[in-house]
């Protein structure tokens, strides 16, 4: 437990990090300077929670030189990487903060938004703020269009509220990040969580930062299937699609058997059509592979669900009262 002062209120800050060996230092550098301004201003304290999502370069010494070097400093690290999601709630659950700020170590979340950030939570008027990317400057065309049909698609078919360019970026009062923690589940979508517990949220837009140095951990391929994890975990409209598809096709086949009957009564033609018959049977035979996968999919998750494995395993921390496996 760090001993801080009762009177001031306390921020910390949660940083995800996969091997940011490049980018940490002028992230410390930088969170560092604005904490001074910050404690200055405000009267504020704060605290430094980096998780190491099981980098494998230089992240981790970095982090215990910064914590020899610095009380406010604590880590946790992982035994393997578990992905930015598990990061980002083993960070809230350590976080002791009054106030937590989830943030990027690539100065992407550009840390110096953080006083105005503080300033409205301040007033009480809301309960997080939240940062939405207005550009998406540097950004590879069609990743940006992707994500721009992403964002229309599951916001027309879940009731979580997930904002297009919003970032993970935020600042929350201790009553939403307790909320967050209290959502037990094994497929987290950061985006859509934050969405779905509601509380008051002030938008703050700003202009795209690129990254400071290394590189983005997040290829194509790996945020196609990151897009359809959001949906799956807040949607089951594809479940009711599949389900419509059956009925439309049932009623089509209904109709074709009328027509087939009625033709052959008439005209006498028994074997004509094969060709066609041929084509249906692909047809259906496609859409019904197609609608088990999309059952496969939720099968799945309700599978890893049920087995209730932890989210993260911490090999390493500078914290007290530490047990290695998270289990809830
Ligand atoms: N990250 C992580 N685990 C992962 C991938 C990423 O903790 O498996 C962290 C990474 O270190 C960074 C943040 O998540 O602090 C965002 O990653 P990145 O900058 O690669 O994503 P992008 O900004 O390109 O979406
Ligand atoms: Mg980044």
């Amino acid at each position: 437990m760090i001993i801080h002062n009762q009177n001031f209120p306390l921020i910390t800050t949660v940083v995800p990090c996969y091997n940011e060996e490049k980018a940490l230092p002028y992230f410390w550098q930088e969170i560092q300077s604005v904490a001074e301004q910050m404690t200055k201003l405000y009267a504020v304290q704060f605290e430094f929670l980096f998780v190491n999502d099981g980098s494998n370069d230089q992240t981790l010494d970095l982090l215990r030189s910064f914590a020899a070097l610095d009380k406010r400093v604590h880590y946790l690290s992982f035994s393997r990487n578990f992905g930015k999601e598990a990061a980002i709630y083993a960070g809230l659950k350590h976080a002791k903060g009054n106030y937590v700020a989830v943030m990027d170590a690539d100065m992407q979340d550009p840390p110096a938004l953080l006083p105005e950030m503080y300033q409205i939570l301040k007033t009480n008027e809301y309960e997080s703020v939240a940062t939405r990317r207005v550009t998406r400057k540097g950004e590879p065309i069609l990743r940006s269009f992707c994500a721009r049909c992403f964002y229309k698609l599951i916001n027309k078919i879940s009731d979580a509220d997930i904002v297009d360019g919003a970032r993970d970026f935020r600042l929350m009062t201790r009553s939403m990040v307790d909320a967050i923690l209290a959502i037990r589940e094994y497929n987290r979508f950061s985006k859509g969580i934050f969405g779905w517990v509601g509380f008051r949220t002030y938008w703050l837009p700003y202009e795209n930062v690129e990254r400071v140095a290394g590189e983005t951990k997040w290829s194509f391929w790996k945020l196609f299937k990151y897009s359809l994890e959001g949906i799956t975990a807040f949607s089951t409209a594809p479940l009711q699609i599949s389900s419509i598809m059956g009925i439309i096709l049932c009623l089509v086949a209904f109709l074709w058997i009328i027509y087939i009957v009625v033709k052959t009564l008439i005209l006498g033609d028994p074997v004509g059509g094969w060709p066609s018959l041929a084509c249906m049977i692909l047809f259906i035979g496609g859409i019904q592979l197609f609608c088990i996968g999309i059952l496969g999919q939720y099968l799945a998750k309700t599978y890893l669900e049920t087995k209730k494995r932890p989210l993260f395993i911490v090999c390493e921390t500078n914290e007290e009262n530490e047990n290695a496996a998270e289990i809830f």
